[in-house]
Formats: structure tokens, C-alpha cells, sequence
């Protein structure tokens, strides 16, 4: 059987490196792992694997360590894993250049997911596949080129601003964006603190696409994280 890729686990913990390791191996993965930060950036860089699940508390060095190295070279799809209570190295390492993350603990299906996703902006980042004109998730549709949004087939109206930040979350669906990625895509890098403004405005977003704004659909707030937008189905 084929193999669907080689991972490398950047992981301390035994029992957890174990039982990931055994998880993707019956996925048809192939797997290396990494005990420390140093070991992982040396197989990062000798083996270049198609993915990295990287623990962020690592013996060594932070786990943010080995994003730096990596993106130094590489755009390869970098899967963070994460306790509970690291939510501001979770925004740390998204902002480094990490694609994803996942919260310990979790299950196969979740990690599975994440993975494929993952994998899939890997090669549109490296040019695999032209970006798609039309984006489809339930009943939102968003054509990009003629900036028109619509829901059930009946035109969405939204401000600029508001449109701004719905097309780059299509763009990137499935991924999470942390807040400083959508507003410096929105108002520009120098834009300070307007996370009040992102929320105004995606409140109104929600108002205008989500039947029930308080349990979205569409567009998931990730707790002082970001944002996620569904992906096409
Ligand atoms: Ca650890």
C-alpha cells in the first residue's frame, strides 16, 4: 500500500509519542521521531518529512525553536501540540510560522483531520494547485473575483472590511488565524490593538451569515486564538 507521507513527532513524552506514532502508522504514515528539539531539527532538516507534530515544552529547547529553524528553509506543514494552559505559546508558535494546532488531549479522528488539512495548504503553499475562484461550505458560497458572497443562493451584503476578513478566512479554511494574522491582513501591520474592532466586526459577519450567531456554522471562534473558518465539504 502506498504510504500517504513521512511524519516526523517532536515529542518527550513516551506514552504520547507512542500512541501517535501507532495512530498514524495505521493511517499508512511513515514515522520518525524526536525525543528533544535539537534531535528534531536535525531530522527536519535531514529527512525534510512532509509534516511535523511538534510538542511546545521540550527538554531541551522551547518547541518554538524548532519553528524558527524550520521556516528558515522550509514552508512544510508544522502541526503544533499543546496543553491546555499554553494558550499564549499556542498564538506564539501559529504567529512563528506554526500551520495548526491541537490541543492534548485528543483523538485519531481530530489529529487525522488536522493532518490532512494541513497537508493540503502544504502543497498549495508550494504551488500544487491554483487557488480556487469559488469557495462553497454549507449554503455560503464566496466568489473571490467578483467579491460577492452568498448565502442559500440570495446576495450577502457586506462592508469592505467585513468582506476582507471573510475572504481571507475562506482562503485559508480549515486553519486557524490568530487575530494579529487577520488584522494585519485587514488594516495592515501597524494597525495596534484592534481586537475590539475584529470582534465588532465579526459580530456583524455573524449576524449576516449565521442562522444562529451564537453557535456558528460557518466561521468558529478559537478562545484567544483566532478564528477558523469551516472548510468545503
Ligand atoms: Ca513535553
Amino acid at each position: 500500500m502506498a504510504v500517504n507521507g513521512t511524519i516526523l513527532i517532536v515529542e518527550d513524552e513516551d506514552s504520547i509519542c507512542d500512541f501517535i506514532a501507532t495512530s498514524l502508522r495505521a493511517q499508512n504514515y511513515k514515522t520518525v521521531e524526536a525525543k528533544n528539539a535539537r534531535e528534531g531539527i536535525a531530522l527536519a532538516a535531514s529527512l525534510c518529512p512532509d509534516l511535523i507534530l511538534l510538542d511546545l515544552g521540550l527538554p531541551d529547547m522551547d518547541g518554538g525553536e524548532v519553528i524558527k529553524s524550520v521556516r528558515q528553509w522550509s514552508m512544510l506543514p508544522i502541526i503544533v501540540i499543546s496543553a491546555r494552559s499554553q494558550e499564549k505559546e499556542k498564538v506564539q508558535a501559529l504567529d512563528m510560522g506554526a500551520d495548526d494546532y491541537i490541543t492534548k488531549p485528543f483523538g485519531v479522528p481530530e489529529l487525522m483531520a488536522r493532518i490532512r488539512t494541513a497537508m493540503r495548504h502544504g502543497m498549495i503553499a508550494v504551488g500544487g494547485r491554483p487557488a480556487a475562484q469559488v469557495f462553497r461550505v454549507g449554503d455560503l458560497m464566496l466568489d473571490f473575483e467578483k467579491r460577492l458572497v452568498k448565502l442559500g443562493g440570495t446576495e450577502i451584503h457586506l462592508t469592505q472590511v467585513e468582506y476582507k476578513i471573510v475572504a481571507f478566512l475562506a482562503r485559508n479554511a480549515g486553519k486557524v488565524m490568530t487575530y494579529d494574522a487577520v488584522i494585519s491582513h485587514v488594516w495592515g501591520p501597524y494597525m495596534d490593538d484592534n481586537n475590539r474592532i475584529l470582534r465588532v466586526n465579526m459580530a456583524n459577519i455573524r449576524r449576516k451569515i449565521e442562522k444562529n450567531p451564537a453557535e456558528p456554522r460557518y466561521i468558529f471562534t478559537e478562545t484567544g486564538v483566532g478564528y477558523r473558518m469551516a472548510e468545503e465539504e
